[in-house]
């Protein structure tokens, strides 16, 4: 077998989508054991905008992205994890898909852009989320000069005033720049511990990891890829070349993860990593 481009070492993407197609889904699979992903914990957003808007989906699509992920996910559990997408506009929904999702094996709670994310509709979202252990995935979305129909604006400091209401939840605030500007996004949640960065898409500027480490340091990074792995393993090579110690790649890599999902969503990284030693 070819050594995937990023090495044998266990690597955990915290931010991955099924659901395009299922030869998009075959293909990013294909690519992700190409990199050496051990792990790939995803979500489906509804149907993708056919019905209902992606970042506002639809209860019924809410329903039905989530039952296609857990089938995914049933297929090979140990190399994909899903998320419980659920849209907070919809409470007693969203509360009910997070039960179901819980029984189904989901191990995070993945939210789009549905509400801005300071809004207190999040509240008993991220209440049930300390209940069970599950850290919270926010989509973030910064453009502030106009608003956009069906994608609530949220940045880095909406997240930290949420994540502060919750301080036993840990919160991902989404590819890193929040599709914005990361020399805003990380001094403005740097002062909330309980928010991690995950460090997919967003391209790979220079200075924006060095940024990461200094203003959250390596046990707040997570690598994840989202819908372009080119740009998460461009992140890995990138972290490879600015000589980081071992220990925190590997953090950075896959510990990380496993400290913030629910004990024993990784067991068979884990066991990638014992037979590595
Ligand atoms: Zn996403």
């Amino acid at each position: 077998m070819t050594t995937p481009l990023a090495g044998t070492a266990p690597l955990i993407d915290v931010h991955a989508h099924f659901g395009r197609s299922f030869d998009t889904d075959r293909r990013r699979l294909e690519a992700g054991d190409r990199i050496g992903i051990s792990c790939h914990v995803a979500s489906i957003l509804g149907t993708w905008g056919t019905a209902s808007p992606t970042y506002f989906a639809s209860p019924d699509d809410v329903t039905g992205g989530n039952t296609s992920m857990y089938h995914i996910a049933d297929h090979d559990p140990g190399r994909i994890r899903a998320y419980i997408h659920v849209n907070p506009n919809y409470p007693a929904h969203a509360l009910a898909e997070l039960e179901r999702g819980i029984a189904r094996g989901g191990i995070g709670v993945k939210l789009a852009a549905a509400r801005r994310c300071d809004d207190p509709l999040l509240d008993p979202v991220c209440e049930f989320a300390a209940a069970h252990h599950l850290p919270v995935l926010h989509h973030l979305w910064q453009h502030r000069t106009r608003h956009w129909p069906g994608q609530d604006i949220s940045d880095a400091a909406d997240l930290a005033r949420l994540a502060a209401r919750h301080p036993t939840v840990s919160f991902i605030a989404a590819h890193i720049s929040g599709g914005g500007d990361w020399q805003h996004s990380l001094p403005a949640a740097a002062g909330a511990p309980n928010v991690c960065f995950d460090l997919s898409g967003s391209g790979c500027d220079r200075g924006m990891l060095d940024d990461g480490l200094q203003w959250l340091g390596p046990r707040r990074l997570l690598w994840a890829a989202d819908v372009t792995l080119c740009t998460g393993l461009a992140k890995l090579r990138a972290l490879d070349v600015i000589g980081l110690p071992p220990g925190d790649l590997a953090d950075i890599r896959w510990r990380n993860a496993v400290r913030i999902f629910p004990p024993g969503a990784f067991a068979a990284t884990a066991a990638i990593a014992r037979e590595g030693a």
